[in-house]
């Protein structure tokens, strides 16, 4: 009898004290998304788990500054990053712990995650958008501009205008175009891009949408997230502008557009590993995935994932680029010191 009441009082007591122990336990997230469905993302993992998740807002390179800083004594446990680039830069870095995980490996393709060292992936892709070509419906046929080659030919001559050629939005495409096009086909690209170009290159995709709208110029690039925002409005002036543009979802009969990730990594200096790799788990499964790509109008990456997005669908099903993002963030050196050598700018 005193032997059951004891081992009660001790499950008791354990139980109690794991669940205090759960209460107290606090994932550090440093985190370059801002979306409202992020709150519901995070609120259901500490509804399972009993995790709470505190969060670090920065934009992707204040959060890189701060890791580095911090050095060792880094309170992150997990880091959100979008575009490969940035990634595979942290990685180089040294920034990310890799790891191996089943769940992960299973459930998000091998062309969406770093490559793996023996000790596993340093980072893993959770959503995907496209590159997509965007150009003036009135002084533009659909024709003109199917394909990202098409953007260097002399017949677009003033009708070209793009951000900045260093931003990693435009470094992952041009680090695609390395892959399919070949160094000296991708140098010759960019110097025809530069010759047609309407004015220098300035503003984020947005601005480019509405330079093409207005008719600054007639064709540009954007990443795919951006006309669904434009197109999920209700402001009146929104509506007017997607009126005027169409959008290409490029290379249909060749290689497939270029897409590029948002994604995460455990912290390189995490004191949490488990509850990091719970967390990293957590945003594939099917419940997360909706919420993190919907998050920013961004396609899942697990592919049996089903979303209701209506901007999304209008683009339809489409052919997408099969080569590793980590491939293409292997060329941006290269193409770094291509854009200078075209004076992109
Ligand atoms: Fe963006």
């Amino acid at each position: 009898m005193s032997f059951l009441r004891s081992a009660i009082a001790a499950s008791l007591l354990a139980s109690s004290a794991f669940a205090a122990h759960a209460q107290d336990q606090v994932l550090n997230l440093y985190s370059a998304r801002h979306y409202q469905t992020d709150e519901a993302l995070y609120a259901n993992f500490t509804k399972a788990t009993g995790i709470r998740i505190q969060r670090v807002d920065a934009d992707d390179a204040g959060i890189l500054n701060r890791l580095k800083t911090e050095g060792a004594a880094s309170p992150a446990d997990v880091i959100l990053l979008v575009d490969a680039a940035r990634l595979a830069q942290a990685e180089r870095d040294g920034l990310f712990r890799p790891f191996r995980s089943a769940e992960l490996e299973q459930r998000i393709p091998a062309q969406y995650r770093a490559t793996p060292s023996a000790e596993g992936s340093a980072w893993w892709g959770f959503s995907t958008r496209a590159r997509v070509i965007v150009y003036n419906k009135a002084s533009l046929k659909r024709e003109d501009v199917d394909r990202y080659e098409k953007l260097a030919d002399p017949k677009l001559k003033g009708k070209v205008c793009t951000r900045s050629g260093s931003h990693p939005y435009n470094l992952s495409l041009f680090g695609a175009l390395h892959e399919h096009l070949g160094a000296a086909g991708l140098e010759s690209w960019l110097k025809g891009v530069v010759a047609n170009m309407a004015r220098g290159p300035k503003g984020g995709d947005t601005d480019q949408i509405r330079a093409v709208a207005s008719g600054e110029c007639q064709v540009a690039l954007s990443n795919s997230y951006y006309l669904a925002r434009l197109m999920l409005s209700a402001k009146p002036d929104d509506q007017a502008l997607v009126e005027k543009v169409g959008v290409v979802l490029p290379n249909q009969d060749s290689y497939g557009t270029h897409m590029n990730i948002a994604g995460g990594a455990m912290a390189r200096h995490t004191k949490n590993a488990a509850a990091a790799q719970k967390f990293l788990e957590y945003l594939a499964s099917d419940a997360a995935q909706g919420y993190f790509a919907n998050g920013n109008n961004e396609w899942p990456v697990v592919s049996s994932v089903r979303m209701n997005n209506r901007a999304l669908d209008s683009m339809g099903n489409f052919k997408r680029e099969s080569i590793p993002v980590a491939a293409v963030a292997g060329h941006i050196g290269k193409v770094q010191q291509m854009l200078d050598r075209v004076e992109y700018k």
